[in-house]
């Protein structure tokens, strides 16, 4: 066990470095260090893969799988998940990863290409070998029923389309009609004074003040800013955040800073032991994406956060401000309103974007659609779901770069974070006394605290449907998510709709 134990760590350094370049290459780098750097990258990535699949890892593997019996709990689950990845990588002929990586990386320039032009057509033939590269690492790596299953597995491990679908078709369900209800509403909001001039080093301190009091750790961590923001380190002890300011919107950086503090608290919250380890990591997408979605959206929309915040946010932009009531800011940061744009989705149509990704992308690896058709099958799916239809190819189909990167089977995770995290909300509610009414005094600490011991500590030593289970008592349920949105959507559109409440599958 300890030398298998410091070969991990030795792996986990390196890929850590790698993460803390990339990083950089985010944030500080020049813009020349780029060659140099693309170069450091990719000799970190091949030492870690040449450690993992190493004759020694394969002999201390064979060993530990044969008593695990006589492991403790965490040692257990460390040979498990390092078992896991040296099947992956050594299951994957080198040639294959080779032709994935090259592709992948030409995909790039081409799709940015593309997007530009608004032209699917000059994606389609580079995406037909992505698609094909990835019908054949399904083959290699194994799967029941879907290939799909194969490449879901990456992002969220176990998780299956048996179990996915029953949720999406939950969820359409309750979405659609919430999205045709609103657009129904004559009670349209206003939120021009969102975008008014807002000194953006004021929202940059702002933001800085939330997240600390949510209890991120500056001990332990930093805030920078990149043009996409996101969150990396090297483990426990430093977590790197990153977000971006307009001087047009005063919402958008203190709300992907309150995302991406969701996700660094994660990571600051594992149990330390499990640092160097891969074990010492979120335990997968979706769960990692719970954590940022239930401070970005859950906490950072709702009205007992901003009853405490709001008359901070107007001592701070008081000219702008002072004549607009929390009611009113309150409904204009929770504007619900069908656009083409994933990314700049609110909280409601944004889940019909993943639906449409997941039905997509999902028929293509199962053979039942081509890659040609689906910008028509797209443009349909977008119609008949938000009530609109993409102009163009960079409005639809181009619009996102996960394919462009070779991920099929990432979409759903998103989702899977908001679903995530309503589940783990209406259990905090229950075990935290006046949860709500702490929010509204500013405390933010007892949700931290709680979130911490129940989800973050164990890092990857438990598999998410382990977490969910052991702390709300049941498997992933689509209604905790539309029974949140119903609720809250309901008065601030002043639907006609009766509040609802979740059955519990027990
Ligand atoms: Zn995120």
């Amino acid at each position: 066990m300890e030398a298998f134990r410091q070969l991990v760590y030795e792996i986990q350094d390196i890929k850590s470095t790698q993460a803390l370049l990339g990083w950089d290459l985010e944030t500080y780098m020049p813009e020349k260090g780029a060659g140099i750097r693309a170069n450091q990258m990719s000799t970190l990535a091949k030492l870690a893969h040449e450690k993992l699949t190493s004759p020694a890892m394969g002999q201390h593997l064979t060993e530990l799988r044969s008593q695990l019996e006589r492991l403790d709990k965490l040692d257990r689950a460390l040979v498990k998940e390092v078992g896991r990845q040296y099947d992956k990588a050594t299951q994957i002929p080198v040639e294959l990863l080779q032709e994935f990586v090259q592709t992948t990386a030409e995909a790039h320039h081409v799709w940015s290409n593309a997007r530009q032009e608004k032209k699917f057509s000059l994606f389609a033939p580079i995406l037909q070998r992505i698609v094909d590269l990835n019908k054949r690492m399904a083959d290699v790596l194994g799967y029941e029923g879907s290939p799909y299953n194969a490449l879901l597995d990456e992002y969220e491990p176990g998780l299956t389309v048996a179990q996915l679908d029953p949720l999406f078709a939950n969820l359409k369900a309750e979405l659609i009609p919430l999205i045709q209800a609103i657009q129904a509403s004559p009670s349209q909001l206003e939120t021009d004074f969102l975008h008014q001039d807002y000194d953006t080093e004021k929202q940059l301190l702002f933001s800085r003040q939330v997240i600390e009091e949510m209890g991120f750790d500056f001990r332990v961590g930093r805030l920078d800013l990149s043009v996409h923001p996101f969150s990396s380190g090297t483990g426990s002890q430093d977590v790197r955040l990153t977000t971006r300011v307009f001087d047009n919107d005063v919402f958008s950086a203190l709300s992907s800073s309150m995302h991406e503090a969701g996700h660094g608290m994660y990571e600051q919250g594992i149990n330390p032991e499990l640092d160097r380890t891969p074990l010492g990591d979120g335990t997968s997408l979706g769960i990692h994406e719970s954590q940022s979605r239930m401070w970005e959206n859950v906490v950072g929309r709702s009205r007992p956060f901003w009853s405490h915040y709001y008359p901070r946010l107007q001592a701070l932009f008081p000219e702008q401000l002072q004549a607009v009531t929390l009611d009113r800011f309150y409904r204009a940061i929770n504007q619900v309103k069908p656009s083409f744009i994933r990314v700049e989705a609110d909280e409601v149509t944004y889940n019909v974007h993943i639906i449409v990704r997941y039905e997509i992308e999902r028929a293509i690896i199962e053979d039942r659609l081509a890659v040609a058709e689906i910008p028509e099958v797209w443009g349909q799916k977008v119609q008949e779901y938000l009530g609109i239809t993409p102009p163009d190819d960079a409005l639809g189909a181009l619009q996102d770069i996960h394919w462009s990167h070779g991920s099929f089977g990432y979409f759903p995770t998103y989702t899977l974070g908001n679903l995530y995290a309503a589940q783990f909300y209406q259990q905090a509610k229950k075990e935290i006394t006046g949860l709500e009414e702490k929010l509204a005094q500013g405390q933010l600490l007892p949700l931290r605290e709680w979130l911490k011991e129940k989800i973050h500590w164990v890092g990857r030593s438990e598999s998410a449907d382990e977490i969910v289970r052991r702390v709300t008592g049941e498997t992933l349920n689509a209604q905790y998510f539309s029974q949140y949105l119903w609720n809250k959507y309901t008065p601030i559109y002043d639907l006609k709709a009766a509040p609802r409440t979740v059955v519990s599958h027990g």
